[in-house]
C-alpha cells in the first residue's frame, strides 16, 4: 500500500463545502477542522480527538464543536479523555465561540482547553519516547482578510546521509562511519508528512514541499467558475502538487454545484494540462474517491458512482470506547 493510501485509510472524514468540513487522523490523533455533524459522523471514532485544530471560525469549519464535547462526555468510553482546541490568534468571531461554550457547557467530565494559536506554533504530537519526532505545525491561510486563518501540517524529524557523502561505496561510508562514527554521516531534515491548508488560494510551495498528503481547498473545478478570492480551483492545487513534487493530494471542499461525475469527466483534462502524475482523491461527503483512474475506493461500483461506506461498527482496534456499546444519547 502506498503511503498516500495508508494516510487516506487513517482518515475519518467528510466535505461539503459551506455545509461542513472535518477530517480526523486516527494515527495522530488529530482533528482537523469541526464542522456540524463531525460527532454523528465520527461516533466511538471522536474519542480519538485528542488535538482539535480550527483552521478559521467559519461555521462549515467549527459549527460542530458543542456536538463534539457532547459526544466525548456522554457517549461510553472515555469520557475524561483530554481535548485541546487550537484555533486561530486574533478571532473575534472564534472567542465568541469559545465563550458561548464555555458558558453553556460549563461543566464537562474531561479536561478541554482552549489555545489560540499564530502561523509558527508547533505540538509534539509523537509519544514520549517514540522513535520518529512527529510535529503539528500550523501556518498562515490565505482564505479571509478580516480575521486570522490558519493551515495546519504534520511534520516528522527524520535523518538521511549528507549529500557530501551520497556518491560513495557502501564500504567506503562504513570505513568513515568506523573512523568518524555513524552520526557524522547524517543530517537532520524535516519530513512533510500531511498538510491541510483549511480554506485557502494555493498554498506556498514551501509549506507542501514534498508532502506525502495534501489535503487541500478545490471549491472551484475551474477558474471561470471562481466567484471569490480565498479559495483554490481543482487546477490551481494539481499545479502546486506537481512543482511542490507532492505524493498524493485529496482534493476538500468542492463545490456540490458539481457532481462527481462531472468531476471525474474533467479529471483526465486537468491532469494533462497540469502535468501531476501523483494519486488524486477527493473526499466526497463522508466518503473518498480516487480520481486518477487507479484503483478504486472502497465500496464503489464499477459503474465508477461511489456507494456509501459502511464504517460502522468502527474498523479494528482503535475505538477506545467498550466495544459494542450505544450511546446512551
Ligand atoms: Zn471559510
Amino acid at each position: 500500500m502506498g503511503v498516500t493510501t495508508h494516510l487516506v485509510e487513517m482518515m475519518e472524514g467528510y466535505s461539503k463545502a459551506l455545509y461542513s468540513s472535518f477530517f480526523l487522523f486516527r494515527n495522530y490523533d488529530l482533528l482537523f477542522d469541526c464542522g456540524e455533524g463531525c460527532a454523528a459522523r465520527l461516533d466511538r471514532h471522536q474519542f480519538r480527538a485528542r488535538w482539535v485544530c480550527i483552521s478559521h471560525y467559519h461555521h462549515d469549519h467549527s459549527g460542530g464543536l458543542k456536538g463534539l464535547f457532547l459526544a466525548r462526555a456522554y457517549t461510553k468510553g472515555s469520557n475524561d479523555r483530554e481535548m485541546t482546541i487550537y484555533y486561530p490568534e486574533g478571532s473575534p468571531s472564534m472567542e465568541r465561540l469559545r465563550r458561548w461554550l464555555e458558558r453553556d457547557l460549563p461543566r464537562l467530565p474531561f479536561p478541554l482547553e482552549w489555545a489560540p494559536v499564530s502561523p509558527g506554533f508547533r505540538l509534539r504530537v509523537s509519544q514520549q519516547g517514540a522513535r520518529v519526532p512527529i510535529d503539528l505545525e500550523a501556518f498562515a491561510a490565505d482564505h479571509y482578510a478580516r480575521e486570522a486563518c490558519l493551515g495546519f501540517r504534520i511534520v516528522e524529524g527524520r535523518k538521511r546521509l549528507k549529500p557530501e557523502y551520497a556518491g560513495l561505496l557502501p564500504n567506503e561510508i562504513a570505513r568513515i562511519a568506523h573512523q568518524t562514527g555513524h552520526d557524522s554521516l547524517m543530517e537532520d531534515y524535516e519530513k512533510t508528512i500531511l498538510v491541510y491548508s483549511g480554506d485557502s488560494a494555493p498554498l506556498p510551495v514551501e509549506i507542501v514541499r514534498g508532502a506525502d498528503l495534501l489535503l487541500h481547498d478545490a471549491t472551484f473545478l475551474s477558474e471561470r467558475d471562481r466567484e471569490e478570492p480565498g479559495h483554490a480551483s481543482v487546477e490551481q492545487v494539481l499545479t502546486l502538487a506537481r512543482v511542490a513534487e507532492v505524493s498524493g493530494v485529496m482534493l476538500v471542499h468542492t463545490s456540490h454545484r458539481y457532481s462527481l461525475r462531472t468531476v471525474r469527466k474533467a479529471m483526465p483534462r486537468l491532469l494533462r494540462r497540469t502535468g501531476y502524475q501523483g494519486d488524486v482523491w477527493i473526499q466526497w461527503l463522508d466518503r473518498p474517491e480516487r480520481l486518477d483512474g487507479q484503483e478504486s475506493a472502497p465500496g464503489e461500483n464499477a459503474a465508477g458512482e461511489g456507494v456509501r461506506r459502511e464504517t460502522h461498527p468502527p474498523r479494528g482496534t482503535d475505538a477506545l470506547g467498550p466495544q459494542g456499546t450505544e450511546a446512551p444519547l
